[in-house]
């Protein structure tokens, strides 16, 4: 669990063993994926709700207890978890944006996380995967819906020229998933390892000229990334924005009015229907975008070789 102070982060075994409440189940945590959020939250860049607090949201395991109301069939089960809770029941939920709720739960940052060795979770939430699945696939499910659901929303075509800006673990997801969708995109990505690891995953990297792309995906959230983004767009593109840079950027409107570009932001992904596709039609072997697996001991030693690291890293919990 992490203390007050940025980094502080210790493996505890005095933290309350979860109880499954109504249509929860109790999931043992086998592995947790980092993703730059949780460098945030780290780092204390973001701040927890409360300390002590347990990060991590990128979770998988097996279900090893049902609450009331749920089937004992889930017993048993690997499952994925979808780490945020919307309420199901405002306009946003209602039309299904969830991404939009404002009760949204976000586990790990408005409740505790899942870098526990147990944890309870409302059933609909724990996804079960196929058992041909390997464990480095199920880990990077919850990252690689998110990346699912921008393709989604931007609306890119099979034969649309695509550009990835920035291939941090995101960036690289979403190539592997937009190669599974039929399209080889380019990226722009300055650190060598980085571009490289999206590369070996079925893209190529942009030539310092290369413009006019339909559709281009930003996934680093700062100024010089989205100025990159807009001028190489075509005329009539779609820029979908996935990075949160956490300061607001300035953005050259003049071009995005004469080449009417559409600017999309795209948060998380809508529930049920983003697992359900995401595990439906499986991006082939996610897991090749995993390049560093530590065990719960060295967990804190995991969150802070993360942000050096091509590619993801995880913390294998059991
Ligand atoms: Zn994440
Ligand atoms: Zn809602």
């Amino acid at each position: 669990m992490l203390g007050t102070s940025p980094w502080s982060l210790r493996v505890t075994d005095d933290w309350p063993e979860p109880v499954a409440g109504f249509g929860q189940v109790i999931v043992r945590v086998r592995g947790v994926g980092i993703c730059g959020s949780d460098l945030a939250l780290l780092s204390g860049r973001r701040r927890a709700p409360a300390y002590p607090w347990v990060p991590g949201h990128e979770a998988f395991g097996d279900v090893v207890a049902a609450g009331e109301g749920v089937d004992r069939a889930r017993l048993g089960q690997r499952v994925v978890i979808e780490p945020n809770y919307p309420c199901l029941k405002c306009q946003s939920c209602l039309a299904g944006l969830t991404s939009l709720c404002p009760d949204r739960v976000i586990v790990g940052f408005t409740a505790p996380g899942m870098l526990a060795r147990l944890v309870a979770v409302p059933a609909p939430f724990a996804w079960p995967v196929p058992d041909d699945w390997a464990d480095t696939d199920a880990v990077c499910l919850e990252p690689l819906t998110v990346a699912l659901a921008a393709i989604r929303r931007g609306g890119a075509a099979p034969d649309a020229r695509c550009l990835v800006v920035g291939t941090g673990s995101q960036g690289t997801l979403l190539c592997a998933a937009l190669a599974a969708h039929g399209i080889k995109p380019s990226v722009l990505e300055p650190r060598a390892g980085r571009r490289e690891l999206a590369v070996s995953l079925g893209a190529r990297a942009a030539d310092p000229g290369d413009t006019g792309f339909e559709i281009v995906f930003e996934t680093s959230g700062t100024e010089a990334a989205l100025t990159e983004a807009v001028t190489r767009a075509a005329p009539g593109a779609t820029v979908v924005l996935i990075g949160l840079g956490g300061e607001a950027t300035a953005v050259n409107t003049g071009l995005v009015v004469r080449h009417q570009i559409t600017l999309r932001g795209s948060l998380i992904y809508d529930h049920p229907r983003d697992f359900i596709g995401a595990i439906a039609a499986p991006v082939p072997s996610p897991g090749r975008v995993l390049r560093a697996s530590y065990p719960l001991e060295q967990a804190a030693e995991a969150f802070r070789a993360a942000g050096e690291v091509p590619g993801k890293t995880w913390i294998q919990v059991t």
